[in-house]
């Protein structure tokens, strides 16, 4: 079973209101292994709600010390800690060690956030839910290392993607 962002399966959760949908998590989910979840709803977000970005990430940060706020300047750290720690209590109570999350997002991405300027710029960095996952020893994949990598980011579970596919349609 795995747990996977569910605006990659075409569910309306993202700021805007609108989703990601990739195909290859729609099948994962559609063959029952898999289960959707959106820390920023799980969190009390609304949707559409403002965008959102951490402004002080750093890969030695502990979830206590990143800072996230929306477009506005308001402070939402507390919101994107709880809808993480929801997940982890999911994923917790269902046993589930992998995960694909959307790349990019400050709650979901997994090898690069934007840079807390809200000027589309990228920086090497994962989302405060695939951060607590991690720390939680669940692997964390995103979307993009399912089919490509178009930002020529190399990822561990790509060796293994073959033997991976074949168990998870089984
Ligand atoms: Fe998708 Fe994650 Fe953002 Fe929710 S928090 S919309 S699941 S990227």
């Amino acid at each position: 079973m795995y747990l996977i962002s569910a605006c990659l399966c075409g569910v309306n959760c993202k700021y805007n209101g609108a989703n990601n949908y990739n195909e290859i998590c729609d099948k994962l989910f559609s063959s029952g292994k898999a289960i959707l979840v959106c820390p920023e709803q799980l969190g009390g977000l609304p949707t559409p709600r403002i965008p959102s970005e951490i402004i002080n990430y750093s890969k030695e940060n502990s979830q206590k010390d990143i800072t996230i706020i929306n477009k506005n300047g308001d402070n939402v750290s507390k919101e994107f800690i709880k809808g993480a720690q929801e997940v982890l209590n999911i994923a917790k109570k269902l046993n589930i060690k992998k995960a694909i999350l959307k790349e990019g997002s400050p709650s979901c991405g997994v090898n690069y956030i934007y840079d807390g300027n809200f000027n589309g710029t990228k920086i090497p960095g994962m989302g405060i839910t695939t951060k607590i996952l991690k720390e939680a020893f669940i692997e964390v994949i995103s979307e993009k290392d399912l089919g490509g990598n178009k930002d020529g980011i190399i990822w561990f579970f790509q060796k293994e993607k073959r033997k991976w596919w074949r168990n998870s349609f089984r």
